[in-house]
């Protein structure tokens, strides 16, 4: 498309992903900015309006998945008073139970591990809660974009000056439509991404500022999830079950989880790490299969699926944070890796980064110095919160399970007794990615296809329908391929094409090709529920996840 004349906006800061996050930074500021202007002297007003927040979200709170047991203390620090507040808060975990699992039988730990204990926690929707975040943030004066997707990082030499927003109205080559619209470069003095795993601002400009040079590199899970309807008088409200073992094999990282919402109303997941070596194995055929455990086939019968949802955690850790500061931006919450892989948890992790990168931003409005040198701060800060204690005590974790599950447990036993150290100051890690094996590798059977029924088992068109993902259809695709060549030939023959297993959307199909060529790759973009695996497994790393057209993606809602 030929260049076009586009509206600039200028404002004080932009957060961009109105996730945990984004919106904790948001409310922290205004908090701050409140305070300040009710209390200067100077007479140097900063204005909560000029925090703009932008979603690619059409509401916010939609794109939002989670597993989720929320652990409160960030919020309580946010929003002390959040339950009179109305905070979609109200399910306060009753117990823990934890299961070793094979395919036909369970085992109880006698003593739950410490990091699995839930008391003081609660169950919660994340979009209930992010919406509800949402709305103090507007309340505050703040000023949310919803269905505005960043596409473009604004550079002056190495300094971030702000986000270019998407165009809408384009059709599938990529030609303006007649309700063509441009997006909007936002010009800010300090921008924050907030955006999420895999940020797709995030991912180019760590590259291209070198800001993971010396880190671990990240390493990703992937959660499949459905929401769940089922009689009353099988699990208590509150209850966690977490599970190990079964359905993922001993060379496997991951498990899957079950939080009773209510005594009818159940969260039932399963976490795969994409570091798994079989190019076959297919996390949502994984998780099918894992409700076919007779443990919790028996929890579900006679219920009904509710809705569906997948997204990637980063699970590198403490080592893989990169460089949070560089000349006008800050990198926050899921896109910098702040996450607890050990406890499953960051959503209290994304919430207190994005409260601390809130003060950084106040101290560098009020000295007007908005450079990488001033916004280091941050990371000052969170090296002397909870957020580094909790991170640095896990910080060799999921490392540790780079050979497999057994060897992960020894080392994480080790570790726990060490203070996190285990056997080396420092794990290595090598990208999830790269465990893939080639076919030609990979022994005995593929993974066991299960047959869905409809009633316990879905196939992935079904569960997409229950993510209420859509898309406008004639737009240019969001999934970049550098090169279709390789998918065509190179990776049907070496890997078996597996981003036609790994994406839990269907996006990713090898049509027959009726020239008599061999299979070529199709993808259904209009099926994608942004969970970015895609972006992170392939093997050869020429798939780019960049935001559609701003509001289309899924609709969650419960999740
Ligand atoms: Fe996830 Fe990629 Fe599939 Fe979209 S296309 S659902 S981002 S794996």
């Amino acid at each position: 498309m030929a260049e076009v004349e586009r509206e600039t906006l200028e404002t004080d800061v932009l957060i961009v992903g109105a996730g945990p996050a984004g919106l904790s930074c948001a409310l922290r500021l205004a908090q701050l900015l409140k305070s300040h202007n009710e209390n200067s002297k100077s007479g140097q007003a900063l204005k909560a309006e000029n925090v703009y927040v932008i979603e690619k979200a059409g509401e916010i709170g939609t794109h939002c998945l989670s597993g989720a047991v929320l652990d409160p203390r960030a919020l309580l620090e946010l929003v002390p008073d959040f339950k009179q507040q109305g905070a979609p808060v109200d399910t306060p975990v009753t117990g823990d139970s934890v299961f070793f699992f094979t395919e036909s039988r369970q085992w109880k730990l006698p003593i739950d591990p410490p990091f699995l204990r839930n008391h003081g926690n609660y169950i919660v929707s994340i979009n209930k809660l992010v919406k509800w975040m949402g709305e103090q943030a507007e309340e505050a004066g703040l000023s949310l974009f919803a269905g505005f997707g960043g596409t473009e990082v604004l550079y002056e030499g190495t300094g971030v000056v702000g986000v270019r927003t998407d165009d809408k109205g384009l059709n599938h080559a990529g030609h303006p439509k007649p309700n063509f619209q441009p997006g909007i470069d936002i010009r800010a003095k300090i921008t924050v991404f907030a955006e999420g795993t895999r940020g797709s601002l995030a991912k180019p400009l760590i590259a291209k500022l070198g800001l993971d040079a010396g880190r671990n590199p990240q390493t990703y899970a992937l959660g499949v999830k459905e929401l769940w309807e089922i009689p009353a008088g099988r699990i208590a409200k509150g209850h966690v079950v977490h599970t190990a073992g079964w359905p993922l094999n001993t060379r496997q990282f991951g498990g899957g989880f079950v939080y009773a919402i209510s005594e009818t109303l159940l969260s039932v997941g399963l976490v795969s790490g994409l570091d798994y070596q079989d190019p076959r194995f297919d996390p949502h055929n994984a998780f099918q299969q894992f409700k076919t455990h007779p443990w919790l086939s028996k929890l579900l019968e006679g219920g009904q699926m509710l809705r569906y949802g997948a997204k990637t955690l980063p699970e590198g850790g403490y080592f893989s944070i990169p460089n949070t500061a560089v000349d006008g931006a800050l990198l926050i919450g899921d896109s910098a890796a702040f996450l607890n892989s050990q406890r499953l948890k960051g959503i209290h992790l994304a919430m207190k980064t994005g409260m601390l990168a809130a003060e950084t931003v106040f101290d560098a409005l009020r000295k007007e110095d908005y450079s990488a040198a001033t916004l280091n701060n941050f990371e000052d800060r969170w090296r002397k919160s909870w957020v580094h204690d909790e991170l640095w005590k896990v910080r060799n974790y999921h490392q540790g399970f780079e050979d497999g599950f057994i060897g992960g447990v020894v080392h994480g036993g080790l570790q726990f007794l060490t203070g996190g150290r285990g056997l080396h100051a420092r794990y290595a890690a090598t990208p999830g990615y790269k465990h893939m094996r080639r076919l030609a590798q990979c022994a005995g059977n593929a993974q066991e296809k299960i047959k869905p029924n409809g009633k316990l088992t879905f196939d992935k068109l079904s569960d997409v329908f229950h993510s209420g993902t859509s898309h406008e259809e004639d737009q240019p695709c969001h999934l970049k391929i550098a090169d279709f060549d390789i998918c065509n030939h190179r990776c049907t023959v070496e890997y078996g094409n597996p981003c036609q297993y790994f994406c839990p959307a269907a996006v990713y199909e090898m049509e027959d090709n009726r020239g008599g060529s061999g299979a070529h790759l199709k993808i259904n973009a209009s099926n994608c529920v942004h969970c970015k695996t895609c972006d992170i497994a392939d093997p050869y790393q020429i798939i780019s996840w960049v935001p559609p057209e701003g509001g289309g993606g899924p609709h969650y809602d419960g999740m």
